[in-house]
């Protein structure tokens, strides 16, 4: 959410930044119903202060014993009051299609953010690693994880339906080992370490920026008494909701959580193994800070770094993107993807995503904190992929793949993995 005084003011660049994320807003309908919602605010201001200053003029006609004229005020007073109602009612209704509109307002977009409407748009900003030439045949991470009885995705899709996986004895220690040295690393960094409800309400949902244009994409839970966050982004942001935070040091929050994603408009898409699924774990960073954008944007570049670390102990060739303003979601004012190498892909593809969203959802969370002068001002939060998992088990088992189907297990990995080298 934006503050209206600054759509008020920047009302062409909240258009434009519309337009470069590809989303169906008209700002100019929102600045009428915040219009008239002003003036009916006036209005019932007015016609508030007339009605108690007739009471008094009743009252005191009462009280001399004038009681005629009381009558006839009383008659013009239930006159004004009917008035009262009618205008309070219209505000209720512009006030709530104002609310709404609000909601739908897209964060501004970084002046260094390409301009695009793809994927295909984003930039790359750095490589790490060599992609690997196999002088053998190469398998898919599907290959590799039947053949080591790993990834059962028959069984997968047998329970839970399409986009469903079981992982098994060393795929289930791979998953875990990975997302245990994401928390390790963190821990070593200062991150405070949560285990949080991924089962959360609606108002969340809101207040994280992810409803009302992310519904179609969250599993509502008895019919919308609950919904399955995507993310734990959004446990962790609504941790301090309503809260006033000393950020005096930015608050460094990592969690690990299951997600789930239901994965609509992406029909027929990655429908085969383990890169788009329903329900998969991720080792999340969020950061709140002060409200500064020259530290918010210190504090994504060192969350990229961290995800970086990661990749580099996990020894995969990887990729830096800056994602483009289209490829963005409403919410984001700066985005980095890191894409990982994938050789059954023939492609980098997504593993990490990165983004510095400003105080847009502190504002409908309702984050803040006090400044040097004592005014309360609204956080700035980011968030970022510390590791996802299973879709990181691609990389790992085909980039580390030997000739004979076993695969190979980077020295960061091993004392997660009961000190294993190699999966075989
Ligand atoms: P996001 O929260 O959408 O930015 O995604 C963060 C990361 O989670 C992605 O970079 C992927 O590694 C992983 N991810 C997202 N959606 C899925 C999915 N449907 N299946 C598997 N992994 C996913």
């Amino acid at each position: 959410m934006l503050d209206i005084r600054m759509i008020r003011i920047r009302a062409q660049e909240v258009q434009e930044a519309a337009r470069r994320k590809g989303l169906n807003f008209d700002v100019t309908h929102l600045l009428k119903a915040d219009e008239r919602r002003r003036e009916l605010l006036m209005q019932v201001e007015t016609l508030r202060a007339k009605r108690n200053k007739r009471s008094d003029i009743i009252t005191q006609m009462l009280r001399k014993g004038r009681t005629e004229d009381a009558e006839k005020e009383k008659l013009a007073a239930s006159e004004g009051m009917a008035h009262l109602k009618q205008v309070e009612a219209e505000l209720r209704a512009v006030d709530g299609e104002f609310e709404t509109l609000m909601f739908d307002v897209p964060n501004f977009i970084s002046p260094d953010t390409p301009i695009g409407l793809s994927d295909r748009d984003n930039v790359e900003v750095r490589r790490y690693g060599e992609v690997a030439a196999f002088p053998f045949e190469a398998k898919s991470h599907v290959e590799l994880g039947d053949s080591l009885g790993i990834v059962d995705l028959q069984r997968g899709v047998k329970i839970g339906g399409s986009r469903h996986y079981v992982l098994r004895n060393n795929g289930l220690l791979l998953h875990r080992a990975v997302q245990q040295l994401a928390l390790d690393l963190l821990a070593a960094k200062g991150y405070d370490l949560l285990d949080v409800p991924i089962l959360v309400k609606e108002e969340t949902l809101h207040a994280t920026g992810f409803f009302p244009s992310n519904r179609d994409q969250t599993f509502a839970v008895n019919g919308g008494e609950r919904w399955l966050a995507g993310t734990a982004e959004v446990p962790l942001v609504s941790l301090y909701s309503g809260e006033i935070v000393d950020v005096t040091e930015p608050l460094l929050l990592g969690a690990v959580s299951p997600c789930f994603r239901s994965e609509v408009g992406s029909a027929g898409r990655d429908v085969h193994g383990l890169y788009r699924v329903h329900q998969f774990s991720k080792v999340e960073q969020v950061v709140i800070c002060r409200a500064d954008e020259e530290l918010s944007e210190q504090l994504l570049q060192n969350m990229v770094k961290h995800s970086e670390e990661l990749l580099q102990l996990l020894e995969l060739p990887y990729r830096v993107v800056a994602v483009c303003s289209g490829d963005m979601s409403q919410k984001n004012y700066k985005q980095y993807d890191i894409e990982t190498w994938m050789p059954s892909r023939a492609d980098y593809g997504e593993t990490h995503s990165a983004s510095n969203v400003l105080d847009f959802q502190a504002r409908r969370s309702r984050i803040r904190y006090r400044d040097e002068e004592g005014q309360l001002q609204f956080v700035h939060t980011l968030n970022n992929t510390m590791v996802a998992s299973p879709r990181i088990l691609i990389p790992l088992l085909e980039n580390h793949q030997q000739e004979d189907g076993s695969v190979y297990i980077p020295a960061a990995l091993r004392p997660y993995m009961r000190g294993m080298d190699l999966l075989s």
